[in-house]
């Protein structure tokens, strides 16, 4: 079943429509957060992504079906070597629960719940399923033992398990990183020398040695898995062997989503495992990589502390394209949380007008979901929206319906009722006596009351139908 959204494929590097392959649902992949510290807003800029195509094929009746994998054992930290990105050994939820003096999994639950609580504040549904790595490791062993039975994986030196990548011919499709241009150390996690036998090799199961907290028994000794196995085993069994579409934040390209097709194409026996691989592009602070040195990691929370309404965030992602790298800054949420609340005043103000049209609506709706389905194209929608709201053609009550169905996908609660202040007996009356001042032709006293009316933030216009007054915000 081929729906109307069009999204672009990293792998074949080309726009293409999502397909619902077993033609009753949309078979969705959600890389998970690493459950040892709060989302950022990066994060969420990325889980944001899964929930804007859930709700557009939602809009056009299309049934999807979403797992996002909670990572709570596996994630290594990454390093920096002589410039190359390398894992160390360090599990990040290990790290963390030493720092902590906690154990590891009180940890994971903390920010799992934090993490639901975020997407909540953003109005970001949840995924039909959160499988936890440390509830599915028999999934893993599973599939583990398969890639070594089909010789796919093999035991190293330091009897941890890694994949063997030659044996994956078509290595590298998705991020152009084929495996003879890769050169031992660039961006492949660390491993003592020897241990495996080719350096683009990864682990799938890593052999616990001095490690005893979130250890496992398997039948090649006791240990713990790797993180690209996680999303392996857990989307081939969640999604019965077929991924319509992968999503992902850019940066898991390479090596996670490399690493992923190759095992769960072996575990397929060379069948392609997943249609379509969607990544979003990064969010930067103020120009920079968000990261706790930098100093410049945002949460929700923070927007909270400062009064802003958390969907003003959704507003600043949805003002920019998902493909293209986004500087967010304190001055750009600020200015969306002012529009998120002026357009929620004119969804309130709006019913008090004039009778709506069906047919125009209709035709509006339609055009802005378009601009949706074409690979996302959210900057366009929010042109048109602006210009719609100015629009003096289209009666208000056309106006109001046509943003309260399209919020069905903005998710900007746009219904949600502001505290306007109503217009005070002063600006009622120089309402009136500018109305007063047009109908006796005196203009230089209507545009003296219209700039009275203007430093009371109030702007007036002359349209058709008489004089039309709005806030300025
Ligand atoms: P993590 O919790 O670190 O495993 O990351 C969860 C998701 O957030 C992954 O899909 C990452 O690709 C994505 N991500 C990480 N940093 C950023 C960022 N600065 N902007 C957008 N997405 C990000
Ligand atoms: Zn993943």
């Amino acid at each position: 079943m081929k729906t109307s959204l069009r999204l672009y494929d990293t792998k074949t590097r080309a726009v293409h429509n999502v397909a619902a392959a077993n033609d009753k649902h949309v078979k969705i992949y959600c890389c998970g957060p690493t459950v040892y510290r709060d989302a950022h807003v990066g994060n969420l800029r990325t889980f944001l992504l899964s929930d804007l195509i859930v709700r557009i094929l939602n809009f056009r009746d299309v049934p999807v079906y979403v797992v996002q994998n909670i990572t709570d054992v596996g994630h290594m930290n990454e390093n920096f070597i002589a410039g190359n990105i390398v894992e160390s050994t360090e599990d990040k939820m290990l790290e963390e629960a030493n720092r902590r003096h906690i154990p590891a999994l009180a940890i994971a639950r903390e920010f799992e719940a934090k993490f639901h609580a975020d997407l909540a504040l953003l109005n970001i549904s949840p995924a039909n399923l959160y499988p936890r790595a440390s509830e599915t490791i028999d999934l893993m062993i599973a599939a583990i033992t398969k890639l070594l039975a089909s010789g796919n994986a093999y035991q190293g030196t330091d009897e941890s398990i890694y994949f063997a990548a030659n044996s994956f011919p078509d290595y590298g499709a998705i991020s152009g990183n084929r495996l003879g241009a890769l050169k031992p150390g660039h961006r492949y996690e660390y491993v003592d020398d020897g241990a495996k036998k080719f350096h683009a090799d990864w682990a799938l199961w890593k052999r616990a040695h001095n490690r005893t907290e979130m250890v496992w028994e398997t039948p090649w000794g006791d240990g713990f898995p790797g993180w690209h196995i996680e999303c392996s085993a857990m989307s081939m069994e969640y999604l019965q062997g077929h991924v319509d579409l992968h999503l992902g934040g850019i940066d898991l390209r390479f090596p996670h989503h490399e690493n992923e097709r190759a095992q769960s194409n072996s575990l397929l026996a060379g069948k392609e495992a997943v249609d379509h691989w969607v990544h979003g592009e990064h969010l930067l602070f103020e120009g920079r990589k968000m990261s706790k040195s930098a100093g410049n990691v945002v949460l929700v929370q923070d927007l909270l502390e400062r009064g802003i309404d958390p969907l003003a965030l959704r507003l600043c992602f949805l003002e920019n394209r998902y493909r293209s790298q986004m500087d967010l800054t304190w001055d750009a949420i600020i200015a969306a949380n002012t529009m998120i609340q002026r357009w929620r005043g004119r969804i309130s103000e709006w019913k008090n007008g004039s009778p709506s049209d069906e047919v125009l609506i209709d035709r509006e709706v339609e055009s802005l979901i378009n601009d949706f389905e074409n690979d996302l194209d959210t900057p366009k929608v929010f042109q048109r929206l602006r210009a719609l709201e100015k629009d003096l053609e289209l009666t208000t009550n056309t106006k109001r319906e046509v943003f309260l169905r399209i919020d069905q996908v903005l998710g900007l609660d746009l219904e949600r009722p502001e505290a306007l202040t109503e217009i005070s007996a002063e600006v009622s009356q120089l309402l009136a006596a500018r109305e007063q001042a047009r109908a006796d032709k005196d203009f230089a006293l209507s545009d003296e009351l219209r700039d009275k009316l203007a430093l009371l933030k109030i702007e007036v216009r002359d349209t058709a139908e008489g004089q039309k007054w709005d806030r300025i915000y």
